[in-house]
């Protein structure tokens, strides 16, 4: 079975296909470069930036000290799939979320003062005894602890003694660049403001303040954990360099119809291209509401046979037109990457289709929509993720539960 089309021929032929064995070598490869007594916290936020949480988890559960997650929902999902480790909720929360992440053996991330107060009216209310984290602000200025409120801080962890600091952490702000001096100024602060907690009383048995772009640039203090997203799915954390690990994810799509049209007859809504000259125009299986963004119609080249093939045309919501005049070996039911390695070794990065949109490749995986099934590759073996799976089963109920 080569292609996943042919494995899944019930579904529209577009899916998203993370390579198991690539996220293991770059889970390896972030390991290597992080000091031997520090441990790597999975960033598994965003359903993993758009490639499975749970299949990710339970690929590297084995490996990883913990994982991170935004919200309290991403943390039962992994949860109720059977994952067992540390689960950082990096938050922010507020009032019964605390003791529904207590419920799960969820470890809250404490952002700010006001949320502080949540969790202990909680504690107060309900007998809550467990774990924090608390982030400290260096220099993001969104969330975190700033300077001067460590003093109310501390006096209100001390009337708390049921609730434990495991760890305290900041988070940098440009540490994808490495010309900006402002990651070392946020390093020294984190630095003041522990030694200052510690003054009041508050120590935490671990510090975590690098992500992806951070750890590749070697800022890790030996024994703390660090918390890599980005670096985990192959894609660059820096602005500029070479620092990128092996791409897991690949975006395909079929092509649909293959049609010869005339010099100057038009393509797509708006009529916004016409040809040139007799052309051949694919039409492809996939479109803005999969999440390969609208204004990439008449920018982006596509992967199509080890060649590279321009959309033209605006994108439509399930469909994107290519111009594969010249590539005349093509044909209709040909796979078409849009993102990703393909076979032949020809890529289109992520960051190439972000370049163009004047965002990041963060934004083209988060942007993959739920309806594109993702499937996973462990060598010669395929498997779609379970939450697809159950769908096309027979007899399937979307009124009953999973
Ligand atoms: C998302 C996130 C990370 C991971 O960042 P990458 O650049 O993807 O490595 C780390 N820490 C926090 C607090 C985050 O929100």
């Amino acid at each position: 079975m080569s292609t996943v089309s042919e494995l899944l021929p019930e579904y529209r032929p577009t899916f998203a296909e993370v390579d198991l064995r690539a996220f293991d070598r770059n889970v390896a490869a972030i390991g290597q470069r992080i000091p031997a007594a520090s441990r790597m916290v999975a960033v598994l936020k965003a359903d993993a930036y758009g490639h499975g949480a749970v299949e990710l988890a339970r690929r590297c559960e084995a490996t990883v000290e913990a994982f991170a997650v935004a919200l309290l929902e991403e943390a039962v999902e992994l949860r109720a799939a059977g994952i067992a480790k540390p689960i950082l909720l990096l938050g922010p929360m507020r009032g019964v979320q605390f003791d529904l992440a207590l419920r799960h053996a969820v470890t809250p991330c404490v952002v700010g003062p006001e949320e502080l107060d949540e969790l202990l009216a909680r504690v107060r209310a309900n007998g809550w005894a467990g774990e924090i984290h608390l982030k400290l602000d260096t220099g993001m200025g969104r969330m975190g602890f700033r300077a001067e409120e460590l003093d109310e801080m501390a006096a209100r962890l001390q009337a708390a003694p049921d609730v434990r600091i495991g760890g305290l952490y900041t988070h940098f702000a440009n540490a994808s660049d490495p010309r900006d001096p402002f990651t070392t100024v946020q390093i020294e602060r984190f630095r003041a403001l522990t030694a200052r907690l510690r003054e009041l009383g508050i120590s935490a048995p671990l510090h975590h303040t690098a992500n992806s772009a951070a750890i590749m640039r070697g800022l890790v203090e030996p024994g703390d954990w660090v918390r890599a997203g980005i670096a985990l799915y192959g894609a660059e954390p820096m602005d500029v360099g070479q620092e990128r690990l092996e791409p897991v994810l690949r975006w395909t799509a079929r092509i649909a119809r293959l049609k010869w049209i005339l010099e100057g007859e038009p393509v797509g809504y708006g009529c916004t291209w016409r040809a040139p000259r007799r052309s051949l125009i694919a039409t492809v299986t996939a479109g803005y509401a999969d999440g390969y963004p609208r204004r990439l119609g008449g920018q982006a080249e596509v992967l199509v046979r080890g060649r590279r093939a321009p959309v033209v045309g605006r994108i439509s919501m399930d469909l994107i037109t290519l111009d594969v005049t010249g590539l005349e070996e093509v044909a209709a039911g040909d796979e078409v990457t849009l993102v990703g390695r393909d076979a032949t070794g020809a890529e289109v990065p992520a960051e190439e289709l972000a370049a163009k949109l004047g965002t990041i490749s963060y934004e083209i995986f988060c942007g993959i929509g739920s309806r594109v099934p993702r499937v996973y590759r462990d060598g010669g073996e395929l498997r779609l993720s379970s939450k697809f799976e159950r769908v096309m089963q027979p007899g399937y109920n979307p009124a009953s539960k999973p």
